[in-house]
C-alpha cells in the first residue's frame, strides 16, 4: 500500500496546531504498520536544510503564470522549495494565498509523479490541500495517478480556506464547478468545499466532531454538504506522540516520572510556579490550574477569563500560556494586574514551557466553544493532570467525568460561565481529597492513546477503497 500524504504542517518541521503534530505522527505510525508513506510538505524557513537531497523541480501553468517548485527529499519526507510563495514568517494569512496553496497542492501531486511515486490513496488534511482532491477527481493530472483514490482528513471545519470567485479565473478552474455542490461557498471559492465535495472518503478527528458538523450548530454551514456525504465520513481519534510526550523521557522537565514514581510530579510543579515567581508552601499548597493554546474564540478563552477569579477567590493559583487575539492577550494581562500574587500568563509560542506547564499543573482547563479532537487534554492525562474540559467533539471522546466508573478528569456541558466556575468547584472539592486526586491522575496515565490504534483504523480505510 501507496500513500501520498500532503500536509500544509508537519511536526516537528512546522506546526502552528494539531495539524502539524497529526501529519508529523500519523504517516510515521502507518510505516510502522509497513504503510509505504510519502508525505509532501512545503519548504518553510523553519525546516533544516540538513540531509535534503535536490529531487528535481516541477513547473506549474498557470494562468497568472507558472509556477516553479524545487524537491527536497529526505526520505520519507518530500519539501516543495517555492521562496516567492513559501519563505513568509508565517504560514497562513497572506493576500496571495489561492496561489500559494494551489500551488502547493497541484505541486505535491506533480511532485509524486516527477518521483515516480505511484499512491494507491492521496491523504489530503484541510482546506490548503483541498484542490488536491479537487483535482485528483477531476483527472487534471496524468495517468500514473489516476487510479489512485483519495482522502479527505477535516481537522478544523471552520477554516474554510474561502477566497474571492475571481481566483477562480486567476487558477484556471472550470466555472462549471462553482455550483453549491461545487466549490461556491457565500459567492466565494472554498478550498475546503474542494476537498469535502471531491475526497472519495472523509474523515474527521474525533466520533463527536463528526457527528457535530454535521448540525447547523456545529457545521459553519456546510453541515448540509456533509449530511449528504455522511456515509463517506467516519471520525477516527487522534492518537499523540509518545516519543514527544512522554513524562518518563521527557527533556523539558525538572524532574521525569511515571505513575509508580507520580510524587515526583510535584518537582515539576514547583518548578514551574518558580518559573512564574508564583510562590507556594512546600506542604498543603494550593492546586494549580494552567493551559496551552491559541487565545482564539474557539477555545473558550472567554469562559476562562470569566471564570479564573472564582478558582482564584478559592486560593488556586494559575497559569496560561498562549498567542492569539489582541482582546484575549489584554484580558489577560487585566485579569494578572488583578491576580499579581495567583495568576501569570505568558504570551507567546514555547514548546518546553508548554511540556512543563503539562507536567507540572494540577488541572488543565479546555472550556474551548467546539474541539474536533484537541490533544492537550490527551497530554494532561499522560503527565497526570487532571483535564476540566466542556464536553465537545474529541475532548467528550477522551475524558471521563468524575461522576463515572474509571473518571479521569471533569467535564461539563453548557457555553457558560457559571457551568465553568460549578468545574473549577468540582476540582478544588478533588484536590482536597488528596486520595481521589491520586486516584483521578493515575487512571489517566492509564489510559492508551498511541497512535497505533489511529493508524489501523485509516489503514482499514485505505484498504476499503482500493
Ligand atoms: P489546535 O490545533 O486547535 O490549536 P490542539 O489541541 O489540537 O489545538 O493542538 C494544539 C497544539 O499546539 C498542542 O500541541 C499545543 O501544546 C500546541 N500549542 C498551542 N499553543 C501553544 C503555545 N503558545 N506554546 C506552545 N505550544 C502551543
Amino acid at each position: 500500500m501507496k500513500v501520498l500524504f500532503i500536509s500544509s504542517e508537519v511536526a516537528p518541521f512546522s506546526k502552528t496546531g494539531g495539524l502539524g503534530d497529526v501529519s508529523g505522527a500519523l504517516p510515521r505510525a502507518l510505516v510502522q504498520r509497513g504503510v509505504d508513506v510519502l508525505t509532501v510538505t512545503p519548504l518553510w524557513p523553519t525546516v533544516s536544510p540538513d540531509g535534503l537531497e535536490d529531487a528535481g523541480s516541477v513547473t506549474l501553468q498557470f494562468p497568472f503564470g507558472p509556477v516553479t517548485l524545487t524537491l527536497l527529499r529526505k526520505d520519507p519526507f518530500v519539501f516543495l522549495e517555492c521562496p516567492p510563495y513559501f519563505e513568509r514568517d508565517s504560514l497562513y494569512g497572506h493576500h496571495d494565498d489561492a496561489r500559494r496553496f494551489a500551488a502547493f497542492s497541484m505541486g505535491a501531486l506533480a511532485a509524486s509523479q516527477r518521483i515516480g511515486f505511484q499512491p494507491d490513496i492521496v491523504h489530503a488534511n484541510d482546506w490548503p490541500t483541498g484542490l488536491a482532491m479537487l483535482a485528483l477527481a477531476r483527472g487534471f493530472s496524468t495517468s500514473s495517478l489516476k487510479r489512485a483514490r483519495s482522502v479527505f482528513t477535516i481537522h478544523n471545519l471552520a477554516y474554510t480556506g474561502s477566497f474571492s470567485k475571481d481566483a477562480m479565473t486567476d487558477l484556471g478552474l472550470p466555472w462549471e464547478l462553482f455550483t453549491a455542490d461545487g466549490v461556491e461557498f457565500h459567492d466565494h471559492l472554498s478550498f475546503i468545499k474542494a476537498g469535502l465535495v471531491y475526497a472519495d472518503a472523509l474523515t474527521t478527528v474525533s466520533p463527536t466532531y463528526a457527528r457535530e458538523i454535521q448540525t447547523p450548530e456545529g457545521g459553519h454551514g456546510l453541515d448540509g454538504l456533509l449530511r449528504r456525504r455522511s456515509t463517506a465520513l467516519r471520525g477516527i481519534l487522534n492518537g499523540i506522540d509518545l516519543h514527544e510526550w512522554d513524562s518518563e523521557e521527557d527533556p523539558h522537565l525538572a524532574a521525569r516520572y511515571s505513575a509508580a514514581t507520580l510524587a515526583k510530579k510535584e518537582v515539576n510543579t514547583h518548578a514551574l510556579l518558580d518559573r512564574f515567581g508564583l510562590k507556594a508552601p512546600k506542604k498543603n499548597r494550593p492546586p494549580v490550574f494552567g493551559t496551552v493554546g491559541r487565545l482564539a474564540d474557539q477555545k473558550g478563552v472567554e469562559l476562562l477569563l470569566a471564570a479564573l477569579p472564582r478558582a482564584l477567590d478559592a486560593g488556586a493559583l494559575a497559569v496560561v500560556v498562549g498567542t492569539g487575539e489582541a482582546r484575549f492577550v489584554e484580558g489577560l494581562k487585566a485579569l494578572q494586574r488583578r491576580y499579581p500574587a495567583r495568576f501569570r500568563a505568558h504570551i507567546g509560542f514555547d514548546e518546553p514551557l508548554a511540556h512543563q506547564l503539562e507536567a507540572g499543573a494540577d488541572f488543565f482547563v479546555m472550556p474551548s466553544k467546539y474541539e474536533p479532537c484537541g490533544l492537550n487534554q490527551m497530554y494532561s492525562l499522560r503527565y497526570g493532570t487532571v483535564p476540566i474540559v466542556r464536553a465537545v467533539g474529541g475532548l467528550e471522546d477522551t475524558v471521563v467525568d468524575l461522576s463515572r466508573a474509571g473518571a479521569t478528569g471533569i467535564k461539563f456541558r453548557d457555553y457558560a460561565v457559571h457551568a465553568l466556575e460549578l468545574a473549577f468547584d468540582r476540582a478544588l472539592a478533588l484536590f482536597a481529597d488528596p486520595v481521589a486526586m491520586n486516584e483521578v491522575r493515575l487512571q489517566g496515565m492509564s489510559r492508551d492513546f498511541s497512535w497505533g490504534q489511529a493508524a489501523a483504523k485509516y489503514e482499514a480505510l485505505y484498504a476499503s477503497l482500493r
